[in-house]
């Protein structure tokens, strides 16, 4: 270096190093602070070249000028040694004369400086002859040749100094702050997060390499293209169009974002879209950052690592969301912008950053982690099961779509939704209902001294055609005690609940007690029935492989409680009405609620009829949750839920174990399916189900009776809700109009069918599937013959 200097000075480069010197008040620091965006840059003492080739007034001006600035000075008498010198040192300013052409060409210097790669940032000024103003020259000459300005020759040192002075506040700062944007590009051309820049109108002004990479595209592939023209983003225009709509307002966007590389395949990727603020305080550019979601075309083995990872960089993001407050968001946006509008985000973006990751969050990242790998027909198959996955009612068929039918939608309207068509204002309190309390006296037969006729009437109570209402008659309208005591000694309830039989009784009693004997419908022969039913199921050879002995009392309990204290009106009509009931529940499985509630308190309040008072706690609880799952389970809203889960959970497996017949391990995996407690649930509930609303398939003559009850019920719910004003939520069941031929065909269609089908392909059930066959096919006679009746007669 020192030889290289002492060359230099042989040459005429002279070295002035001014920093030593202190001179008054105009030294200043060698080091000068400058903040640049977030960054504080330290800028070091200015450099300054002089190309003169004789030393004059002009060079000792400018000389003298830089000492008072406190600029290191060199000076270079010749075009090479200039050149020389400016490749040592990277002077910020370069002064060429430009006065005297016969030493040297000094535009031609200044394009050989121009060519070197440190003159970017450089600033070259031209010094030129004074000249009258009749002869002012163009400037544009010496722009050409690189030259930033010109400076009219003046040698006065305070003309110099100025001079230094504006340049180094004005042009110098500027590009000094320039040179320090190589760092930020190092920065993005390093990063290993895909980073993408386009303009205000989506043009693609910058991509780093990871990007390159992970695209498949080249840079010159992407660069100056719109946005919705480059195949990374086909067919996302409508993507875009969300997008555009969510970042126009100038807030951060982050979510999942497929991108097709140029293979084609989709790549998923954790996309931060960030608008940055510029000239005029408009958004000018929007940063992109991709992490991908997934290592490309990695082998299958790697997935499940993979889907870790992925799960860990959303949790990164979440982690940055909770700081959002940091340099990265806000140095980016708008400084000086509304700060709370970047933290709030965007709906989508909130989706994919929940704190707490929902088994359904796990589902579409697993779902959007296959569709990686996938072949295009698949991952669009994927798409689309995203899309119905991301809505919230999964399980309840759209009103509507599988038929017009007055019926059914009445019906649907009446079971299947609870308070949303209430009037406001329209007060209706249920007459205050007394619970009824265990009698001092009941009849004390027992099972052994049942009267004969009573006894005649359950004779075939293990058969599905049973008729309830021979009991309901033989007991004067008390079925359910003498059949629960029944059906209770079979299935060895008492020796389970470690109770006696009187205490059964009690407790039967209490329950029949508490349904309304003055509905037509929902009174203790519903209950008896739906027992019966249970009954039934419970001893088929599938539901017994399944269920523990736990199971078939919860559900026995279950069935006898399901519908205690009905009023005879459905949800819909407490909403509406503004029950004591609707409000006590909130609108939400109002009656279910009570009847579950209602069971466990006249259980427990008197000891006589506590069947549950020897259970030890936990088997108690339990049991208790089961019974209280199962109960919940009749509420109509949730009926879809309930029959797709069985259907999945169940049949489906169980279809497929069937297909490989004999192979090695197939009764362990039956068993395996049949006995995980999840299913057992979802057997229950699907078994309390079917148990109550069974009547469609019960035999003919019984199937007719329950038609006309439930009919009935609702008759005189429409009646009621005209009386009092309120809503009618089933107009069809209005007993002046009503077809019940077209309502038990329609309440079947919607209802039974599918999920008599999946519960017979379980529990194989080839008697009941032949009732409802021939009740379907009597209500379409029925209904065909009235039809005829209403038409005139031909001609
Ligand atoms: P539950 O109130 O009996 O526990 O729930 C079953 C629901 O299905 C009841 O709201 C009842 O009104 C309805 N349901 C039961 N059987 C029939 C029927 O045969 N026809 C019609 N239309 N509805 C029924
Ligand atoms: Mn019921």
């Amino acid at each position: 270096m020192r030889a290289m200097y002492k060359a230099m000075e042989r040459k005429g480069v002279k070295t002035l190093e001014n920093s030593q010197l202190h001179n008054g008040p105009f030294h200043k620091a060698a080091v000068t602070d400058v903040q640049f965006g977030p960054m504080r840059l330290q800028q070091d003492q200015l450099q300054v070249l002089l190309v003169f080739a004789k030393e004059d007034s002009q060079s000792n001006g400018f000389c003298w000028a830089c000492e008072k600035a406190g600029f290191t000075c060199n000076i270079a008498r010749t075009p090479e040694t200039a050149l020389e010198s400016f490749v040592d040192k990277h002077h910020d300013i370069i002064i060429i004369d430009h006065r005297h052409s016969r030493y040297f060409d000094a535009e031609a210097l200044c394009r050989s400086i121009r060519a070197t790669k440190p003159s970017e940032n450089a600033v070259i000024i031209a010094v030129v002859r004074r000249q009258s103003d009749r002869d002012e020259a163009s400037v544009m000459p010496l722009i050409a040749a690189g030259f930033t300005r010109r400076y009219v020759e003046n040698s006065n040192i305070m003309a110099c100094y100025n001079e230094l002075i504006q340049l180094e506040f004005g042009e110098v700062l500027a590009q000094f702050k320039l040179r320090a944007c190589n760092s930020l590009f190092t920065t993005l051309e390093r990063s290993q997060e895909a980073i993408e820049i386009t303009s205000e109108d989506h043009l693609i002004e910058y991509v780093n390499p990871a990007f390159e990479s992970t695209m498949g595209y080249q840079k010159d592939e992407l660069v100056g293209k719109e946005l919705t023209e480059v195949p990374v983003n086909e067919k996302k225009s409508d993507f875009l169009d969300t997008l555009n709509s969510c970042i126009k307002t100038g807030k951060e966007w982050e979510g999942i974002y497929y991108a097709k590389n140029k293979n084609g395949d989709n790549i998923q990727q954790n996309v931060k879209i960030i608008p940055v603020f510029g000239h005029r305080g408009k958004i000018r550019h929007y940063v992109s950052i991709c992490r991908p979601c997934n290592d490309n075309n990695k082998a299958e083995k790697q997935r499940e690592r993979v889907q870790a990872e992925c799960q860990t960089d959303l949790q990164t993001c979440r982690h940055k969301d909770r700081r959002k407050g940091s340099l990265d968001v806000r140095s980016t946006t708008s400084r000086g912008s509304d700060g709370s509008s970047q933290r709030r985000h965007s709906s989508m973006a909130r989706i994919h950053s929940m704190t707490i990751e929902a088994p359904i969050t796990k589902v579409i990242n697993i779902i959007n982690a296959a569709q990686e790998n996938s072949p295009m027909p698949v991952a669009e198959a994927l798409d689309r099961v995203l899309e119905i996955l991301r809505t919230t009612e999964l399980y309840s068929p759209q009103l509507g779509t599988k038929d017009e039918d007055p019926h059914t939608n009445d019906l649907v309207g009446g079971l299947m939704t609870d308070g949303s068509r209430r009037l406001s204002g329209n007060e209706y309190i249920l007459s205050a209902k007394q619970i009824h309390p265990v009698p001092g006296f009941i009849s004390t037969f027992s099972l052994t001294d049942i009267p004969p006729r009573i006894a005649q009437a359950m004779e075939n109570e293990e058969k599905w055609e049973f008729n309830i209402f021979e009991l309901e008659t033989a007991t004067h309208k008390r079925p359910l005690v003498y059949l629960g005591l029944k059906m209770f000694a079979r299935f060895g309830v008492c020796s389970f609940l470690n109770c006696s039989e009187a205490t059964l009784r009690s407790w039967l009693h209490v329950i029949e007690s508490n349904y309304h004997a003055g509905n037509s419908y929902h009174n203790s022969t519903h209950s008896a029935d739906v027992l019966h039913a249970t009954a039934y199921f419970l001893s088929k050879e599938r539901v017994k492989q399944s269920l523990d002995q736990i199971d078939e009392v919860a559900a026995l309990i279950a069935a006898t409680v399901h519908d205690v204290d009905h009023p005879g009106r459905t949800n819909s009509f407490l909403c509406n009405a503004g029950s004591e009931l609707a409000i006590l529940y909130n609108d939400t499985a109002v009656l279910e609620s009570h009847h579950a509630a209602l069971a466990f308190q006249l259980t427990t309040r008197d000891d006589k009829c506590n069947i549950f008072k020897n259970m030890e706690r936990n088997e108690y609880r339990t049991l208790r949750q089961a019974i209280i799952d199962m109960v919940l389970a009749t509420e109509m809203t949730k009926h879809f839920e309930h029959v797709n889960k069985f259907a999945n959970s169940i049949n489906k497996p169980l279809a497929a174990l069937e297909e490989s017949e004999g192979s090695i391990g197939e009764d362990d995996s039956v068993k395996n399916v049949l006995t995980t407690p999840e299913n057992r649930i979802l057997i229950k509930r699907m078994l309390i189900k079917c148990a109550d609303i069974s009547n469609p398939c019960r035999a003919l003559e019984q199937c007719i009776e329950w038609a006309g009850r439930i009919s009935e019920e609702y008759f005189a719910q429409t009646d009621d809700e005209k009386r009092q004003g309120l809503p009618v939520v089933m107009p069809v069941f209005d007993r002046n109009t009503c077809s019940i031929p077209k309502s038990q065909m329609g309440f079947v269609d919607y209802f039974i069918t599918d999920m008599f089908d999946a519960w017979d392909a379980f529990a194989d059930l080839p008697n009941v599937m032949q009732h409802l066959d021939n009740n379907f096919k009597y209500w379409k006679g029925l209904d065909e013959r009235q039809l005829r009746s209403l038409r005139p007669p031909p001609e």
